[in-house]
C-alpha cells in the first residue's frame, strides 16, 4: 500500500539516481585490508581509513581474544552507571601520556565526540568559527549547539579574523578539521592557536586522519598546541588506530565538564571494554610502528610521481595517505571508479554533498599494508583507462 510520505521518498531516491547521487554499500566478506572480497570480487582496496594496517593486526587480534576471557562482551552500562572499566580507564591515560595533554576521556565514535565537546562547551549565547570544509559531524554538532554559526573559507585565516574581530559572543570556539579529510591538507595549527589566544577562543582540533600517521604517530599537534590549555584534541579511533572510538585529550577541566555534560557521553552505554584493551595493544602498535609509516611516506612519494602526467584528473595539493584526485564532474568520477573497479582496483567516487559541487574526486588513501606492486597497479591502471 502506497501513501504520499512514501511516495515522495520514492520521488526523492528516483532523483538522487538520475543526478549519479545515489549511494551503495559495498559487500565485504574477510577482514578488513587492503586485498578484500567485496561484493564476491577480489580487489586491492584504496578506500579504507586503516592507515597502518592495523585492524586485522594479529597482536590486536590476541589482545581481544584475552580481553573477551577476562571481561566478556557488553559494557552493561553507560559510563557514569557500572559501565566504566579499568580498560577505558588504563587506554585514556596512556593516550593523553602519548599525545603530551593532560587528561583524555573516550568516547563510543567520533561523531558522537564531536556532538559532546560542542554541545558542551557552547550554547545559545556563544559562536562556533568553522572551517567551510570541516567533516559533517562538526557541522551537525556546531548547529545542535544552538551557537552563532560562522564558517570561514578554507584555510582562509584572514578572513577568520575578521569574523573574530566582529564576533560579540563570550564563548567563542574555533573548530577545524587537523587533515582534511576530503582533501588531506593540514591545518595551519600554530596560526590557529595564535588567533584562539588573541580572541580568548577555544580551539578543537579534529585529527581524525593524523592520529597514528603524522609526528613519530602522536598526529598533528604542535609543541605549542600540545601546550595549550585551550587546546583541545580529537582522535578517531577507527582509523589508523585500526579499532573503534574516539578520545578527546584536553586540560584536566575540561575533561571533568565533559563528563558532566556531554550527552553523548553520559546518555549512552560505554564501550564494550574489549575495545579498550584492544586500543590499549593499537597504542602501544602505534608508538613503535614507525617502520609502518616509513613503507607510507613511500607509497605516497611512489603514487604522487606515478600520477603527475595523468590527464583525466589532478593529483590534490597533500603530504598526507589521503591522495584525492580532482575529477570534476560526478559522472566522469563515478564512471573512471567504475572502470577501476572492472580491472581490480576499489577506489570510491566522492561527489556532492561530501564535496562542493563540480568538485567530485577519487579519494584514494593509502594503507602501510599495500605493497609497491599494489601503488604500481594503480599508477598503470589509471594511466590505461582515462
Ligand atoms: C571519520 C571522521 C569522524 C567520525 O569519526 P567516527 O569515529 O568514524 O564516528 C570525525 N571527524 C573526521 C574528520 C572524520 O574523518
Amino acid at each position: 500500500m502506497s501513501f504520499a510520505a512514501l511516495t515522495r521518498l520514492q520521488q526523492g531516491l528516483a532523483t538522487l539516481k538520475a543526478d549519479h547521487l545515489e549511494r551503495r554499500r559495498l559487500l565485504l566478506d574477510g577482514a578488513q585490508g587492503v586485498h578484500v572480497t567485496i561484493n564476491g570480487q577480489r580487489v586491492i582496496s584504496f578506500c579504507s581509513n586503516d592507515y597502518l594496517g592495523l585492524a586485522a593486526d594479529p597482536a590486536l587480534i590476541q589482545a581481544a581474544h584475552a580481553a573477551l576471557d577476562q571481561c566478556g562482551v557488553g559494557a552493561g552500562a553507560a559510563h557514569l552507571i557500572t559501565g566504566h572499566h579499568r580498560f577505558h580507564q588504563a587506554f585514556e591515560a596512556a593516550f593523553a601520556r602519548f599525545v603530551g595533554k593532560p587528561s583524555a576521556l573516550l568516547f563510543s565514535t567520533g561523531y558522537m565526540a564531536n556532538l559532546g565537546v560542542l554541545t558542551a562547551l557552547v550554547g545559545r549565547h556563544g559562536e562556533v568559527f568553522a572551517d567551510k570544509l570541516n567533516h559533517a559531524s562538526l557541522v551537525d554538532a556546531a548547529q545542535l549547539s544552538g551557537a552563532t554559526f560562522t564558517r570561514y573559507r578554507h584555510q582562509d585565516l584572514a578572513q577568520l579574523e575578521s569574523q573574530l574581530q566582529q564576533s560579540t559572543a563570550q564563548d567563542k570556539l574555533i573548530v577545524s578539521d587537523l587533515v582534511f579529510s576530503m582533501d588531506g591538507d593540514i591545518a595551519a595549527v600554530d596560526a590557529l592557536l595564535d588567533l584562539a589566544e588573541r580572541f580568548d577562543a577555544w580551539l578543537y582540533l579534529d585529527d581524525a586522519h593524523g592520529f597514528g600517521v603524522l609526528n613519530d604517530g602522536r598526529g598533528g599537534l604542535t609543541e605549542c598546541a600540545r601546550a595549550s590549555d585551550r587546546v583541545i584534541y580529537l582522535a578517531t579511533l577507527g582509523k589508523a588506530a585500526g579499532v573503534s572510538g574516539a578520545v578527546v585529550a584536553a586540560h584536566p577541566g575540561v575533561i571533568d565538564w565533559l563528563i558532566q555534560k556531554a550527552r553523548p557521553y553520559i546518555y549512552t552505554t560505554a564501550s564494550p571494554p574489549m575495545l579498550a584493551a584492544c586500543l590499549l595493544e593499537s597504542l602501544r602498535q602505534i608508538e613503535t610502528g614507525e617502520p609502518r609509516r616509513e613503507r607510507l611516506r613511500r607509497h605516497i612519494v611512489r603514487l604522487r610521481e606515478g600520477l603527475a602526467t595523468l590527464t583525466c584528473g589532478t593529483l590534490m595539493l597533500s603530504g598526507t595517505p589521503i591522495q584525492p584526485l580532482l575529477v570534476g564532474a560526478n559522472a566522469d568520477a563515478v564512471r573512471l571508479s567504475k572502470s577501476l573497479l572492472q580491472r581490480g582496483l576499489l577506489v570510491p567516487a566522492i561527489r556532492t554533498p561530501t564535496v562542493p559541487v563540480n568538485t567530485a574526486r577519487l579519494r584514494i588513501t593509502l594503507s602501510a599494508a599495500h605493497s609497491e606492486d599494489d601503488v604500481s597497479q594503480l599508477v598503470e591502471v589509471l594511466h590505461a583507462i582515462e
